[in-house]
């Protein structure tokens, strides 16, 4: 990798791995570090042209707007929600995040979320810990075996949770801006009705304003008191307070949750509630796949230093 003068902001710590290879090549400045973040985006305005970040971190406008000479976002993940990508659009500074290396360890997570709440696994798991085992059974579950199950936002990682679901022997249905081309599962032009539809509503879709809110508490109570919402995509896209209160009320029969609105605060109700499996935004959380996540930041920024056309641009 070849050493670039001009200072690689750095917003928040990376996979080690990827931090560390980015700091033996470049000058880096990480900026959760500094006493004054302010004085230190001023210290490096005058030369510092990429800034390095993650979907949970991102780039606000002021943040861009202190950095006149900007050019590269690089972004450590797919979802560039945090970044602002308007700001970026209108001084032409590239965006870069690091899609399909991810998909398949965030679609199987998705999976694991919808088994858990299908076949009660956490509740299961506590029964035998318990020892309840021991004075009877613990009853039995749902199954998953040919019920519906509707993505929201088919893309790469919705279709990757869609291939996994037909080997279940379920029935796919989706919504998204648009029909398909070449896929046979049922189109939805409404979520809500989408939602009415299934018994398990899984949320795959871009965060942002573009989506805010979009499993609304009128998709959540057609999904009903016997519906499973699995949430892989952002907290943002529900709405997350009518989320909790139907859950509480068993208005809605359970969820399996991997991201939040406010991370990592998450709403202490849903701690009380059985028929809830919480993650901690661990979708692409796996070693093989955080190094994949890393070597496309790395490819990008170096192609960004050589001249060369960006690996991943958004
Ligand atoms: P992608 O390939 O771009 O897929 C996004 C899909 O959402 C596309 O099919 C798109 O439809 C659809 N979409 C866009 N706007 C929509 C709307 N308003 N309503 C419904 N659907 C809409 O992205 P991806 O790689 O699958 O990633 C999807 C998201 O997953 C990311 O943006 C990120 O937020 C989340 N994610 C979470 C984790 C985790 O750790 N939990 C990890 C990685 C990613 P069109 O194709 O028609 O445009």
């Amino acid at each position: 990798m070849s050493t670039v003068g001009s200072p690689v902001l750095l917003l928040a710590p990376l996979y080690p791995p990827t931090q560390a290879e980015l700091e033996a090549g470049y000058r880096v400045v990480r900026l959760w570090e500094a006493a004054d973040a302010g004085a230190q985006l001023d210290a490096i305005a005058a030369d510092c042209r990429v800034a390095v970040t993650h979907s949970g971190r991102g780039i606000d406008r002021a943040t861009i707007e202190r950095l006149p000479r900007l050019e590269l976002v690089a972004n450590f993940g797919v979802g560039v929600d945090a970044i602002d990508l308007d700001a970026c659009r209108s001084r032409g500074i590239a965006v870069t995040n690091t899609p399909d290396v991810l998909t398949e360890d965030v679609a199987d997570l998705a999976l694991a979320l919808l088994l858990a709440a299908v076949r009660r696994i956490p509740q299961g798991d506590r029964f035998v810990r318990e020892g309840r085992w021991a004075k009877g059974p613990m009853g039995l579950t749902q199954s998953l075996q040919r019920r519906k199950v509707g993505i929201v936002g088919l893309g790469r990682i919705g279709a990757a949770i869609a291939r996994r679901c037909a080997a279940f022997n379920t029935e796919l249905g989706y919504f998204g801006p648009r029909r398909k081309a070449g896929v046979d599962y049922r189109y939805f032009d409404d979520i809500v009705a989408l939602a009415g539809w299934a018994d398990v509503l899984v949320a795959a879709c871009p965060g942002g304003p573009d989506t805010a809110k979009l499993v609304s508490r009128a998709a959540l109570e057609a999904l009903g008191a016997e519906g499973v919402f699995v949430n892989i995509a952002r907290g943002s896209v529900v709405d997350q307070p009518a989320l909790v209160e139907l859950l509480v009320a068993g208005r809605l029969g359970a969820a399996g949750l991997d991201v939040f609105d406010d991370e990592p605060n998450v709403p202490p109700e849903l701690f009380a509630l059985e028929n809830v499996t919480l993650q901690p935004h661990q979708g692409s959380a796996t070693h093989p796949t955080r190094a994949a996540m890393g070597r496309l930041v790395l490819d990008n920024v170096a192609a960004w230093a050589a001249g060369r056309p960006l690996a991943t641009p958004v």
